[in-house]
């Protein structure tokens, strides 16, 4: 009775993670195909698999942004079964708009957002015909905070929430779930893709005062991570939790340091100034959580 688990971006971080995690479930719950765009980066993944390679955990090839790929990719499954859908596949971008080019700025939606749609229109169907399946998304603590220079992703993350939400109500009828994780920071390879990113970024097309203020961005980037981030383990540990109860929440914060309620939505602009501009009146190491900057 094991239930069939597919995972986006599984060659780094969370989603290799996650993959190992739930393939070595104690009882054997899950038989999981862990995906990658590019099956040349799948070395840390099988060397972190062990025994279960071949096993409870399968690798397979799947772009998010190649509907072709995740065709073959479904349809190679047994009766192309889908029981819980991690799309936890994702790309950051930082920097200042001005700096940023529109062919860049749709790469990123074209992979957080429409790679979620790409792969719903192929898995959401059967789910809706079995009346049974599980969509957990892997969003970001940004989809209520919007973080300066962040604008792109953020925008992306937001999009996601939005149509999860409005899928959510359809799903109920249909008895199909839907899960948004939500982390804050978390130390993976994404940090250091974003960074150098961000290092390249031309900032001879931004004025002074912009350019200034995302050095000062790009300064304390590592220490944002450093001071606050959690391990991409216990991430997968909080999803293991949450695809096994009977009622998941709809949205799940998994970085307690991280996590707030914000009333009048003045909290997470307010909150990042300080973070950025002010550190020196309260340092980073010495707070519990986000909210004890204000
Ligand atoms: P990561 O860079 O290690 O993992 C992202 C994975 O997505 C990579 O393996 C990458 O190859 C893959 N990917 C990118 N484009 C793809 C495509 N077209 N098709 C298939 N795979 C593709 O970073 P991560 O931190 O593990 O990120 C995983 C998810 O978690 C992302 O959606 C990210 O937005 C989200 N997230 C990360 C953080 C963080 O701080 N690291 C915080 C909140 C949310």
């Amino acid at each position: 009775n094991q239930k069939v688990v597919l995972i986006t971006g599984c060659s780094s971080g969370i989603g290799l993670a996650l993959a190992v995690r739930l393939a070595k479930d104690e009882k054997n719950r899950f038989m999981v195909y862990a995906t990658m765009r590019n099956l040349d980066k799948s070395e840390a993944l099988a060397e972190a698999a062990g025994c279960t390679l071949g096993s409870t955990l399968k690798i397979k090839q799947l772009d998010v942004c190649d509907e072709n790929s995740i065709k073959a990719c479904v349809d190679s499954l047994p009766m192309r079964r889908v029981d819980i859908l991690i799309s936890n596949a994702g790309l950051g971008m930082i920097g200042p708009i001005e700096c940023q080019s529109i062919d860049e700025m749709k790469t990123v939606m074209d992979t957080n957002f429409f790679g979620l749609m790409r792969l719903l229109k192929e898995i959401l169907p059967d789910m809706k015909t079995r009346k049974s399946g599980h969509i957990v998304v892997i969003s970001n603590v940004m989809r209520i905070q919007g973080i300066l220079f962040n604008d792109i992703y953020a925008a992306s993350k937001f999009a996601i929430e939005g149509f999860c939400e409005s899928l959510a109500v359809q799903a109920l009828r249909f008895n199909l779930k839907i899960s948004i994780f939500e982390p804050g920071p978390v130390i993976t390879e994404f940090e250091r893709k974003v960074y150098e990113e961000g290092l390249k970024t031309d900032l001879t097309k931004a004025d002074e005062v912009t350019a200034d203020m995302f050095n000062n961005i790009l300064k304390n980037y590592n220490l944002i991570f450093k001071s606050l981030g959690q391990t991409p383990e216990d991430v997968a540990e909080q999803t293991l939790k949450l695809i096994t109860m009977k009622k998941p929440p709809f949205r799940h914060q998994t970085n307690t340091m991280y996590a707030y309620e914000d009333l009048n939505g003045d909290l997470p602009i307010e909150t990042f100034y300080k973070m950025v501009f002010e550190q020196d009146k309260r340092k980073l190491s010495n707070r519990k959580c986000f909210r004890d900057l204000l």
